[in-house]
């Protein structure tokens, strides 16, 4: 799914490849050189998340391909067009856009109800043990929320188990970045936790490891302004987990958890 090949190198076949045919004068049925993640075709997918996700600060890494919404959430370009080609294709259903303030809304990322019901987290040695207790904590945390949403830690990787791993990124990176859900309604593939945040409290690494499993069953930030409400949420609701603040973990505010029951119904 991710495309591993580099830019660089499939230009240089798709260059090679056209000369052939050139010379060869055989039926022009080769395509045209395409570029193949044009400047435009990227800020067309850029709007689209911004639009579906109601972050507006979204920007593309070119050496990742990836998109990263928010500071530390991240959808890759493979699953940015495939749910683009979703929505134009009307399988997507469109949320309603609201400009109003802090409210709890479901937008279409999400893990299959199905997948949700047996997700499987693998966290390997570059974590450090206070972020292993912290992602324990948040993955108890998600599973005592009355959904449907089930979740182990597993001592393997393994396809679609989500990869958490640690490094120092520094004092001016965010404390972790985490995939939205795939474009198969898989969880998201990666965690990247940022170890210079190693002497935050055991509360903090709570709330961090919680908002950020968050993310990786599709919830945005709470004063993000797409989705659907979900009924019930107030205008505003400081303390939520998926407010873009790491606070200290207590508990996930009552709608937090209506906005989880309602995405994720038992
Ligand atoms: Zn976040």
């Amino acid at each position: 799914m991710p495309i591993t090949k580099s830019k660089f190198s499939s230009l240089l076949f798709a260059a090679a490849f056209v000369s052939f045919a050139t010379t060869s004068c055989k039926k022009t049925d080769v395509a045209a050189p395409v570029e193949e993640n044009s400047a435009a075709q990227i800020e067309e997918l850029r709007q689209f998340i911004i639009t579906t996700t109601g972050e507006d600060n979204v920007t593309y890494s070119a050496s990742a391909k990836d998109f990263v919404i928010a500071n530390d959430a991240n959808m890759s370009v493979a699953d940015a067009k495939a749910y683009l080609a979703k929505s134009k294709s009307g399988q997507i259903e469109a949320g309603n856009a609201s400009t109003e303030g802090i409210q709890h809304r479901r937008s279409y990322y999400a893990v299959a109800p199905t997948k949700a019901v047996a997700i499987k987290i693998y966290a390997n040695s570059t974590v450090p043990a206070v972020w292993m207790a912290a992602l324990d904590q948040a993955i108890a945390n998600w599973n005592a929320s009355g959904s449907l949403l089930s979740i182990t830690r597993v001592s393997a990787p393994g396809t679609n188990v989500m990869n958490v791993t640690g490094i120092n990124n520094g004092g001016t990176g965010v404390i972790a970045t985490t995939y939205y859900p795939d474009y198969n309604s898989n969880v998201g593939k990666s965690c990247t936790i940022n170890t210079y945040y190693n002497y935050l409290s055991a509360g903090q690494q709570i709330f961090a490891m919680t908002h950020e499993l968050g993310h990786a069953f599709g919830f945005g930030h709470t004063n993000s302004t797409y989705g659907t409400l979900v009924p019930g949420s107030p205008n505003t609701d400081g303390n939520s987990i998926m407010n873009s603040v790491c606070l200290n973990w207590s508990a996930f505010t009552a709608y937090d958890l209506a906005a989880i029951r309602t995405v994720y119904p038992k």
